[in-house]
Parts: C-alpha cells; structure tokens; sequence
C-alpha cells in the first residue's frame, strides 16, 4: 500500500522509520520530510493546509492511507477533506481533534463524562475571569482556550500576577487561541504520558512516557517543546494504566461516538498522578514529540497494519506489543533554543549509531555542500535503549558524545527522577 506522512519533525521520522518496517508498505512519501525522513520516504513539497492539493496528490499516486503527523492540519480538519474525497486518514476530524485544540470543550466533556479533572471556569469574559480566580487556591493554573505553540499555560503564583495574565489573555497576546480562558485547579503529583489508538469504537492501549519539558537540567528554566523522554514510564503502574483507561480513555472515546464526534487516531492523554488517583491534564490529538520516538523504538507490531485499522473503523481484535525494554531519547537542541536557535551549524553524526543508538532528525537539512546542517530548535533525537532508564541513557548519551554539533546543546540528566529511583 501506498502511504503519505505528513510533517517534518522527529516524531515524523521516527514515524517513517517504523513505517517502513511494515512489509505492507509499497511506497511511502513524506510532506515536506526531512533529512532522515528522506532515508525512509520519498520528500514531496506538499502545503498540508492545501486540502486540494493533498487529495490530488494522494490520487495521483494511488495513496492509501495518510499519516498526518502535527495538530494544525488535524484542528484545520485536514481528515475531513481526505474522508470527504474518499482517502483513509490516521487522526481525527476537527470535531473531534477540539479535544487538543480547545481545553474548554475537554474540560466540558470531562464534565459530562465524570472523567477526573481539576474543577475548571472557562469564560470569554475578563470580569468573569477575575472573579472566578476567588474560587481558587494559589497556585492558580490560566490557560489560553487554543493552540498555542505550548505557550498558553501560565501558572500564577498569587492573584495580583494571574490578574496581570488575564488581562495579556483577553487582551489579544496569543491572538484568537485566548478569545476564552479555563482557569483550572492546581493539581499536585507526577506528571506522565498515556497514550491510546482509537478507530472511534474499539481503543487500545499504545504504552506510556515522561517527557522533560524545560530547557534547564534538573527540569528548570523556559518550557520547550520537549528536550527528552523516556518510555516506558514505570510510576504509571499496571494497575494505574488499567484505571486511566477504565476511568480516562474509555469514557472519552465513548462519549466522543456518542455525541456525534467519533475520535479516531492516537489519543495522548497528560496526566497528573495525584494522591487519589490519575487526573486528565490535557489531551492531545497526535504522538508527542519526543515521546514518539521512544514509543516507536520500542513498538514490536507492525505499525502500518495498526493505523490503517484505525483508519478503517477496524481495530477490533487488534493489540499493541512493545519490547520489554526501556528507550530513551535525548534532545539536541541549536543554542538558542527556545528563543532563536542558531541557524546552519555543521554536524557530524559520526559513529553514533555503531552502538545501536537511532539518530532521528528533526530540525536539520543539507547545506549547499550536501553536509548535515542545523535548520531550528530541536536538531536530532538521540534514542537507545536498555534494560532501565539507568542503562538507556548510559547509550544515548554515548551516542551524543559521539556527535560533533558545535553550535548545539542538550540536557546531560534525561530521565533524572528514575534513575534516582532505580538507584534506590
Ligand atoms: P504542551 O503543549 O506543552 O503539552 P499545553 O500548552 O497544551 O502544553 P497543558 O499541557 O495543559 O498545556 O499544560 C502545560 C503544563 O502546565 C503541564 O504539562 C503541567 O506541567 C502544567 N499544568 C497544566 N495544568 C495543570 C494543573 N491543573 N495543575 C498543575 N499543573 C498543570
């Protein structure tokens, strides 16, 4: 079969890589790719916010199924106008893709689904906004409505700064995406990941990971998009997964179909571990990046069978198995990162992967002399695995020492809390 991913991130080669393993692939195009998506896929340049385009693309090459990486085109309702014209897609309508794209419209649904959630206001009016901050202890937890590139969570730390947030809020700083605001109940635990592949009715379990958000070791600093993860994540237990499915994913998917919305696609769910229990922090509606790289590296099944599934309404009867080991990517980032990365630094990927290390790209292209070169923030991925976190990111770090990327940088303590936990 013939399949068309569409992104260029990490996560969308690491996507690829997986893909490509499945012995039902004929010929696999990427849009735009990247350097080490182009090792995998055929790079086409292709705007994924031209719907048109993309489905005569898709049937000019006789495209089967398109793997649509990112949430913009997901929220822009990219699946809807490839179902419309009869093209199956792995990821959700735009009904159904508010989950990510609208925090008020999931903690609504939580509402009506009694999924455990922080107690929430969601409002389009200041007034309301700031009196509504009366309801809630310090800290108070302020979130833009829509997407906003991962910048529209403030946590406030007393009234007067969460009066100053509102206001940038309603007063147009993340654009439309803050036309309404949910102030939400601190919730205190461990923060992990779970994810889930649906086709609307049938859902199945799809592994976990923690990811380390900002830029500084020790989990300090500005918020990034993700400068490491790890999966499996052992705090989410056998028992803990069994209940943010039963108490979580279910219900969600369930209430989806229900009201009209069936979900299909990858369901990430960002959880907070506290002392009653898992509570829902955010949904996402497509893999995170980083921690697609580390659940692909450990995924056993055939990856292209499973999203077509889910693309097809056939999942029933389907089931994930990942490798009993642990992955770990480490983040190399352009110095810069997150503010303005330096462009076009020169990189060598050297032996980095004689040891069994994976090198997914990310922000990288080919210079004029066809050398590897850095093209944004977040450059490579650096994965390997082990039997333990301790032991994963032993290799990944060997792996990134082996790298020559002068103008970049990365954290040197991913996977912190387990391997103190290990070492206990
Ligand atoms: P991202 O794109 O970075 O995943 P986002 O902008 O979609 O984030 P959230 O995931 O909802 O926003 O929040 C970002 C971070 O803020 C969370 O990862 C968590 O650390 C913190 N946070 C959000 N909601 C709460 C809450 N209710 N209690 C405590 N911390 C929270």
């Amino acid at each position: 079969m013939n399949v068309l991913l569409l992104g260029s991130g990490g996560r969308e080669h690491a996507l690829a890589w997986k893909l490509a393993q499945s012995p039902s692939l004929t010929r696999l195009y990427a849009a735009p790719g990247n350097p080490g998506i182009a090792q995998e896929a055929e790079c086409v340049a292709l705007d994924a916010g031209d719907h048109d385009a993309v489905v005569t693309f898709c049937r000019d090459r006789k495209i089967a199924l398109v793997v649509i990486g990112p949430e913009a085109p997901l929220v822009d309702g990219l699946a809807d106008s490839l179902r419309t014209a009869d093209i199956a897609a792995f990821g959700p309508s735009a009904a159904a893709a508010r989950l990510e794209g609208s925090k008020g419209f999931t903690k609504d649904l939580c509402a009506r689904a009694g999924i455990p959630t922080g107690d929430y206001v969601r409002t389009g009016d200041l007034e309301t906004a700031r009196a509504a901050l009366a309801r809630f202890e310090p800290p108070y937890v302020l979130k833009a409505d829509g997407l906003a590139a991962g910048k529209g969570v403030v946590i406030a730390e007393d009234i007067a700064q969460a009066e100053i947030v509102l206001a940038d809020m309603f007063g147009g700083l993340h654009g439309d995406a803050g036309a309404e605001v949910v102030i939400e109940q601190f919730l205190e635990g461990e923060e992990a990941s779970f994810f889930a592949i649906t086709d609307g009715e049938s859902v199945i379990p799809f592994g976990t990971a923690q990811d380390h958000k900002q830029v500084g070791e020790g989990d300090v600093g500005a918020n990034t998009g993700g400068m490491g993860a790890y999966s499996p994540a052992p705090v989410l237990t056998r028992a803990l997964q069994d209940r943010v499915m039963a108490e979580i994913i279910r219900p969600t998917v369930d209430t989806m179909r229900e009201e009209g919305m069936a979900y299909s696609g990858v369901l990430y769910a960002g959880l907070m571990l506290t002392a009653t229990g898992p509570q829902l922090i955010e949904y996402n509606c497509r893999f995170g990046d980083p921690e697609c790289q580390v659940l692909m590296t450990r995924l056993e099944t055939d990856l292209l069978a499973l999203m077509n599934a889910c693309a097809n309404g056939d999942l029933k009867g389907h089931e994930a198995r990942f490798a009993e080991t642990t992955a770990l990517t480490v983040v190399m980032a352009a110095k810069g990162y997150p503010g303005t990365p330096e462009k076009g630094g020169a990189i060598d990927l050297g032996a980095a992967e004689n040891g069994g290390a994976k090198v997914f790209h990310a922000g990288t292209k080919h210079g004029d002399d066809g050398a590897l070169v850095a093209n944004g923030g977040r450059v490579l991925n650096v994965t390997a695995t082990g039997a333990n976190v301790t032991e994963a990111q032993a290799k990944a770090y060997q792996a990134v020492d082996a790298i020559s990327f002068p103008s970049g940088f990365c954290r040197r303590d991913i996977g912190w809390k387990e391997v103190a936990r290990e070492q206990d």
